[in-house]
């Protein structure tokens, strides 16, 4: 097995959105990867540069970004060509690491817009290794820019940010300040594909939580009543754990529930839906214990939010009587 640690750089629409090509918002231009064995040492590197088809020239956030310019893409190869041989230097036995989420959606969206055949198993578990790094040194929430990483790790900073293959190597030095089992403990889902339909749908047991990913809904409301989408299976033992506070929702497309197993006590479910490329709906559901007063937010932020509604209604009434 061998860790391919990604980066890519990317160009969007020079124009603004209103001329943006629908089916490929975001085009590759770089590609920059690392190899790294079973146990973390850096093995083999991958860099080149693709010559854009779609977007001509970059759009201005990109030339603030990458320090890419048009020079280098006189002699560069088209991206078929260039994903070809990234694949095959990938090989068959690759684990994906990249730091955020983007990537890999990117790369196979690229690679669909060029009908090459994604090289992808279902679903594409990969790393996250700015998740990961919050995990293991920080709060699992927040999300630190590579940079800071790198800063706060006293990491030596000899060459610069923001080329692919850069980014690459700095996220890579910063999979050698893990180990292979905090890594391999937290994988996440790239979502670019999603379960088509009941059978392929994911679920996944980590040591906090389990996470489930459900097949696409025609809404929010069918999605809603779907009886394993709104299940609050325990994440220790997977019994059905009683509700305490039905799922009610928080925002926009997020919902919450207090759910409570006899053995392994308060639990909190959390539902996001997502909109899929072609608008239909899926939802993502996590468990995970929770302490008492955890539960006790939970309570709290339902009845602020009930009270949120019935004075906005007051203020309607008042307002159009
Ligand atoms: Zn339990």
């Amino acid at each position: 097995m061998n860790y391919i640690v990604l980066d890519l750089e990317w160009n969007q629409c020079p124009a603004g959105k209103a001329e943006e090509n629908s089916s490929l918002r975001f085009e590759i231009v770089e590609i920059g990867a690392v190899k790294l064995d079973e146990t973390l040492v850096l093995t083999d590197q991958f860099r080149e540069v693709v010559k854009p088809q779609v977007y001509h020239s970059l759009h201005h956030r990109t030339k603030e970004i990458i320090a890419l310019r048009a020079i280098d893409f006189e002699d560069a190869r088209n991206f078929p060509e260039v994903a070809q041989d990234f694949i095959t230097w990938c090989g068959d036995d690759a684990v994906f690491c990249t730091w955020g989420s983007a990537d890999l959606t990117e790369l196979q969206q690229n690679l669909a817009y060029y009908n090459i055949p994604s090289p992808f198993p279902f679903p594409l578990l990969y790393y996250d290794i700015q998740k990961i790094f919050s995990i293991v040194y920080e709060d699992r929430k927040s999300r630190r820019s590579l940079e800071s990483v790198i800063d706060f790790l006293d990491i030596p900073k000899s060459i610069p940010f923001h080329s692919a293959l850069s980014d690459a190597h700095y996220t890579s030095l910063i999979m050698q300040r893990l180990t292979p089992e905090q890594i391999m403990a937290n994988s996440s889902v790239d979502y670019y594909q999603i379960p088509k339909n009941r059978r392929q749908e994911i679920y996944l047991s980590y040591e906090t939580y389990t996470k489930f990913v459900s097949r696409p809904f025609k809404d929010k409301t069918q999605a809603m009543r779907d009886r394993t989408v709104i299940s609050t299976p325990c994440c220790k033992c997977n019994k059905t754990a009683q509700k305490k506070i039905r799922w009610f929702p928080v925002g926009g497309s997020n919902y919450f529930c207090l759910a409570y197993c006899e053995k392994h006590g308060y639990l909190k479910g959390k539902i996001r839906l997502r909109h899929q490329r072609d608008n239909l709906c899926y939802a993502i559901k996590t468990v995970k214990t929770i302490s008492l007063e955890e539960a006790y937010e939970i309570r709290e932020k339902k009845e602020v939010l009930k009270l949120k509604r019935r004075l906005r209604r007051k203020f309607n009434t008042d307002r159009n009587p």
